[in-house]
């Protein structure tokens, strides 16, 4: 990782009141993975180094916001693509244990060959649609915590995470701008599923000032059996 790339990673993180300065070798080990893996498969839009530091690692790391993620747990990352926020999230928090769940089984193997490679034992891919684990009961209401970035709109996360947590738990979903309609139906969905909207936290990304939310979705109840509907429909035919 070039100087200039170093010092946007630290200040980015510091803007979050992470201090990353313990971790600077395993984001560049990152890095390049990253690097390679895209110039082998087709893992990731965001190729420049500079770009990677500030919308894949600073970007995903602002789920920490509002310590949502404080405490020891059980943390699914739903659609984690090429391990997004879950690597930066395991090289920064050892405590917690990350399930990176993707639908397509070349970005796990990415994320796995990668976890290995930087000695993360705290992670567990997974090959799986989240509907699928939803309704498998060695799955359904078994994380404390779902995290989730630039997946789907908040009623289909409502209907993909909710069941996959347990009372207690925590949905925090990382969107860019979230529109007064998404988020109404995002409340009446987290309802329909057990769930009630928490904390609605808009703030720019660290250095490029892009416009970023954090919708946190508690899970107060029991999710009905019928949820989540089958594979593709949440996203599809979203509840509201
Ligand atoms: N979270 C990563 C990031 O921020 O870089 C990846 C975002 S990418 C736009 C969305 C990912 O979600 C894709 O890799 C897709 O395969 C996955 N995905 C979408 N719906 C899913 C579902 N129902 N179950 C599992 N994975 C899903």
């Amino acid at each position: 990782m070039t100087p200039e790339a170093t010092e946007l990673l630290l200040r980015g993180a510091e803007e979050l009141g992470t201090d990353l300065s313990p971790h600077v070798e395993a984001f560049a080990r990152l890095l390049l993975l990253l690097q390679e893996g895209a110039a082998q498969t087709n893992l990731t839009a965001i190729r420049s180094e500079h770009d990677i530091v500030l919308k894949h690692f600073v970007d995903s790391l602002t789920c920490l916001r509002g310590r949502w993620l404080d405490g020891d747990g059980h943390v699914l990352d739903l659609g984690t693509g090429a391990g997004f926020p879950a690597l930066p999230l395991a090289i920064v928090r050892p405590d917690l244990r990350l399930v990176p769940v993707d639908a397509t089984a070349k970005k796990i193997a990415f994320v796995t060959r990668t976890a290995a490679a930087l000695g993360l034992e705290n992670v567990t891919p997974l090959t799986a649609r989240a509907e699928a684990l939803g309704r498998d009961p060695a799955h359904r209401g078994g994380y404390d915590r779902v995290v989730t970035r630039a997946v789907a709109s908040l009623p289909a996360l409502a209907e993909l995470a909710l069941p996959l947590l347990r009372e207690g738990g925590v949905l925090v979903a990382q969107k860019g701008l979230v529109s007064p309609e998404e988020l109404e139906a995002g409340r009446l969905a987290a309802a329909e599923v057990g769930g009630e909207v928490r904390a609605v936290d808009a703030f720019a990304l660290p250095v490029l000032g892009e416009a970023r939310t954090l919708v946190v979705v508690g899970k107060t109840g029991p999710t009905p059996d019928r949820y989540p509907r089958r594979e593709g429909v949440p996203a599809r035919k979203p509840l509201f």
